[in-house]
């Protein structure tokens, strides 16, 4: 029987096979048909420790005994609140305000929406946003607008607003991302520059320093220009350290994260601001509130998965465990380098990546739905972008799951390249 299910990112007209998953523990998927397979890419860049991580499915299965959803207009409850007090407590101290949302791209229309209501709010006429080159930051229309244009929003282009795009700092041409962004802030009329910080993920895991992060921060800062971080992805480890603004001691004004909030176990997001951003929405006039809400705001079982998550990271040594993982993926990385199908070959933290083929990356390459399939029938799940192979897996996973996915790459290196 045919399933009537339309599947995300997927070109149903390619048959690609659709697994059907039983469960998960650690760093492996397993299939109702008793295949096993190794999560090279986190199930989506998600899941941080491991899937089933115990005390994350304790906490869920607790709080779902307890209070399953409540309205968050108006109401609140314990979860969030410990959720809201210990993210305020690791993350800068000028973010002093959490807004709840359920995914990546919700927590970045938030972003969007706080920074217009800020300048509007206060009768400043500051509308438009600054964006880096092959940014990516959600399938929402704000989030889309945001984002590189390419195949993915072609047809939708007619609905996305404009925004001013700043060359993407390569390695070399950091400084032209600098100039651009003194030229865009000069007469003072940018709400906001959201950026991936030091990693651009869907764009093709493309890296660049700290000291550009930090610099585009503090010419934000000079202008007035309110500086998002979309740690979407970056969060919770990932780059090296739990959030990636940490590496360049940059202190943004809005800050969107989620996937790893719950550990990867729950939809949940969140936007973190500063006072002055709320200050500016604070009235006794219900016309300047924060017009945004959806139905499953701070929904309790996915806080409770995020305050348990919150608890791994204080009480475990999370970090140690991203430190081993990026020296042995190091080790695994060096040795595909001096292949001749590599191009590029980088990594940040627990993240690496490499091109195949020519150097360019390229989203619809032919290449992709093969090496796809390639990795599937070797039980990995890779999902190359494009022809960018890219690893990302659960700070859980060992040597030997490890070394299966860089032989399979290499492998993969030696067929296709
Ligand atoms: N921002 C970044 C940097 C992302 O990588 C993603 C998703 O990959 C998003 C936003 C969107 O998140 P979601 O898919 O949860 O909406």
């Amino acid at each position: 029987m045919t399933s009537p299910i339309w599947h995300p990112f997927t070109q149903h007209g390619l048959g690609e096979p659709i697994p059907l998953v039983s469960h998960a523990q650690g760093a492996a998927i397993h299939t109702v048909d008793g295949r096993r397979i190794i999560d090279a890419i986190s199930s989506w860049w998600v899941t941080t420790h491991g899937h089933g991580h115990p005390r994350i499915m304790a906490a869920i299965a607790e709080q779902a005994a307890r209070l399953d959803q409540i309205i968050f207009a108006g109401w609140t409850h314990e979860p969030a609140e410990t959720v809201a007090r210990e993210l305020v407590a690791i993350t800068p101290a000028p973010l002093t305000r959490v807004f709840f949302s359920d995914s990546g791209s919700t927590s970045v229309e938030v972003a969007l929406k706080m920074a217009l209501g800020h300048f509007a709010n206060r009768g400043e006429a500051r509308h438009r946003i600054l964006v880096l080159e092959h940014s990516y930051h959600g399938d929402t229309i704000g989030a889309m607008s945001v984002g590189a244009r390419g195949v993915f929003n072609r047809a939708y282009a007619p609905l996305l607003f404009d925004v001013e795009t700043l060359p993407f700092p390569a390695t070399g041409r950091e400084q032209a991302t600098i100039d651009a962004l003194e030229a865009a802030c000069r007469d003072d009329t940018p709400a906001a520059l959201i950026v991936e910080p030091l990693l651009s993920g869907a764009g093709g895991m493309l890296i660049y320093p700290p000291a550009t992060l930090r610099a585009m921060r503090d010419l934000c800062t000079r202008h007035g220009v309110l500086f998002i971080a979309d740690e979407v992805m970056t969060g919770w480890g990932r780059t090296g350290t739990l959030f990636a603004c940490d590496q360049a001691g940059v202190v943004p004004d809005l800050m969107c994260l989620s996937k790893g909030l719950t550990g990867g176990a729950m939809p949940l997001a969140v936007t973190l601001a500063t006072n002055a951003i709320f200050d500016s929405h604070w009235s006794e006039d219900r016309a300047r509130m924060f017009f945004h809400s959806s139905s499953y705001t701070a929904n309790p079982i996915a806080c409770a998965a995020a305050a348990a998550n919150l608890a791994i990271w204080r009480d475990e040594p999370v970090l140690d465990r991203v430190a081993d993982l990026e020296r042995r993926q190091r080790t695994h990385l060096a040795a595909l380098a001096s292949h001749p199908a590599v191009h590029g070959a980088r990594q940040l933290g627990t993240v690496t990546a490499l091109e195949l083929g020519d150097g360019t990356s390229r989203y619809l390459s032919d290449l992709a739905p093969r090496l796809l399939a390639f990795f599937h029938d070797r039980d990995i799940l890779l999902r190359p972008l494009g022809n960018t192979i890219y690893v990302m897996p659960p700070y859980c996973i060992d040597d030997a799951d490890l070394g299966l996915i860089y032989g399979a790459i290499a492998e993969a290196l030696d067929r296709f390249g």
